[in-house]
């Protein structure tokens, strides 16, 4: 099936060279249709290679997936641009005209028996607590001997931080448990837990608003990406035979041959048993595949509500609940606005780390929607509006994710990644988040990941070179 997409002109101007028009150029075939899988695809089937992208999914954009569902575009994936300064996808939504907005630009309100109080109160309310994790914080950095951003596979995790202060007794219970709230958000940032995540990790974000969301949802990028490509959905990889003249694909849909292939899939479903490499790849790349982080009994999943009438202020762009510290998970204590955004009353509620992952693999979607209303109703302590429409997402069960996304642990190293991408016998290319070593996790190391891998594909089966202008955010 070629795609059209809703859109008639993209935004991609490569102009495949002489030599690569007069050259029969070898046959690609894509495995993946994310975002990675999209765009090693565009770069390869505009310089002149014969190329097809096979997705198991009957959509286009894997962990990139904007619903339509309340009338206005909701990111049930990925829904920020992490750091917008030099990031290609800030070129890319510029040069489609993609309007971004910082958001948020407001620090959360914190919803205590029904009242909203702004977080730099609460904050104040809770300075004991939060002054000793500053201090906890510099103490284990400096045991490190090393400065911030060089720490990698430090004896330290998250947990290490937080968890001596949880359970701190001579703190007063609002600072514990504004800790605890801080340490849940961190197992969201991450989609992992905080026992695995290394201390380098940590995050506060909102502070300095160094986030943007595009206002048409990611799938746009996919949009503009997939125009005029060979994608074949609902298409499922079983096996890959590599050793041979042609590599075969075995797929739900039949066998495909190419000259190579470009492989996409998350973590998750590279070490699956679902997915069968013949003969069995080369034993770095397994130990590769096994020691990145991924998954490990968490997860980052989102509940998305329509409700018929707003829940709060439309200028508070998210808020928060502080979770118990008896009896209390640590589910659903942040939601975001959406109405600060697109003006309708939605709300999008976080579930993650090994809480998350609980419910993500043993309660039904229904059940999941149930917990996230409880929990709004015991924060606002009233009655909710009716709801009129919802998506729970459950990335840790889906069988072409098993989990959300890489993350760095006390024990991974950049070299995992590196070892991942790395080509086999310039037949097999590897692409996809976990294979960045610096941006993993986000969309724009994704979309790094398939222009490096096409760039390299193109230089082992054609020695050329590109002509510009290029890609949307080389130019
Ligand atoms: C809840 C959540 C929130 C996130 N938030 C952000 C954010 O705000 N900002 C950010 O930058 N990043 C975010 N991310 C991460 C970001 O979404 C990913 O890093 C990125 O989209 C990964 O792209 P990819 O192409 O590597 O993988 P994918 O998008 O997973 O693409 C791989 C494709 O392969 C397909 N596939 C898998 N198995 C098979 C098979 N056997 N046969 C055929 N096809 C198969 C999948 O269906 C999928 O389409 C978030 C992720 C999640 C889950």
């Amino acid at each position: 099936m070629k795609h059209s997409g809703n859109y008639t002109k993209n935004s991609w101007g490569f102009h495949p060279s002489k030599s690569s028009r007069e050259k029969q150029l070898p046959s690609v075939l894509v495995l993946g249709a994310g975002i990675a899988g999209v765009v090693a695809a565009r770069i390869l089937h505009d310089t002149g290679f014969d190329v097809t992208v096979l997705e198991a999914r009957t959509r286009l954009g894997g962990r990139i997936w904007t619903i339509d569902d309340f009338g206005v575009p909701v990111d049930m994936g990925a829904s920020w641009i992490h750091g917008t300064k030099g990031n290609p996808l800030t070129r890319w939504c510029e040069s489609l005209g993609i309007h971004l907005k910082r958001f948020p630009v407001k620090m959360p309100y914190f919803f205590e028996r029904g009242q909203g109080i702004g977080f730099f109160r609460i904050a104040r309310k809770a300075h004991r607590g939060l002054t000793k994790f500053i201090l906890q914080y510099f103490r284990l950095l400096l045991r490190c001997n090393s400065p911030t951003r060089s720490l990698r596979n430090t004896d330290y995790s998250i947990s290490d931080i937080f968890d001596p202060l949880i359970h701190d007794l001579s703190l007063p219970a609002l600072d514990r448990r504004m800790i605890l709230w801080l340490r849940s958000l961190q197992e969201a940032i991450n989609g992992a837990p905080a026992s695995k995540v290394a201390m380098s990790e940590l995050e506060i974000p909102n502070l300095f608003s160094l986030y943007t969301v595009p206002f048409t949802g990611f799938a746009r990028l996919i949009e503009d990406a997939v125009s005029g490509l060979n994608v074949i959905l609902n298409c499922e990889v079983e096996k890959v035979i590599w050793k041979r003249e042609k590599v075969e694909v075995l797929t739900s849909k039949g066998s495909f041959k190419a000259d190579a292939v470009i492989v996409t899939f998350p973590v998750g479903v590279l070490r699956s048993r679902r997915l069968i490499f013949e003969p069995p790849l080369p034993e770095e790349k397994i130990r590769a595949i096994e020691s990145i982080p991924y998954g490990d009994n968490a997860v980052l999943d989102k509940v998305a509500i329509r409700y018929e009438s707003p829940l709060c202020p439309a200028n508070w762009e998210q808020f928060a609940r502080l979770p118990e510290l008896k009896n209390d998970s640590t589910l659903f204590t942040l939601w975001t606005n959406m109405q600060s955004l697109t003006g309708v009353p939605v709300y999008v509620g976080y579930f993650a780390g090994t809480d998350g992952a609980y419910i993500d693999c043993n309660y039904r979607e229904v059940s999941i929607l149930n917990e996230a209303m409880e929990k709004l109703k015991n924060m606002l302590n009233q009655d909710l509006p009716d709801v009129l429409s919802w998506k729970v997402t459950r990335w840790l069960s889906d069988p072409w994710t098993l989990g959300s996304y890489s993350f760095e642990s006390t024990e991974s190293t950049e070299l995992d990644r590196i070892e991942l991408s790395r080509p086999v016998a310039k037949k097999l290319y590897f692409a996809g988040e976990a294979t960045h070593p610096e941006h993993y996790g986000t969309v724009h190391g994704a979309l790094l990941s398939g222009q490096e891998a096409a760039v390299a594909l193109h230089r082992h089966h054609c020695c050329d070179h590109f002509s510009s202008p290029a890609a949307p955010w080389m130019r």
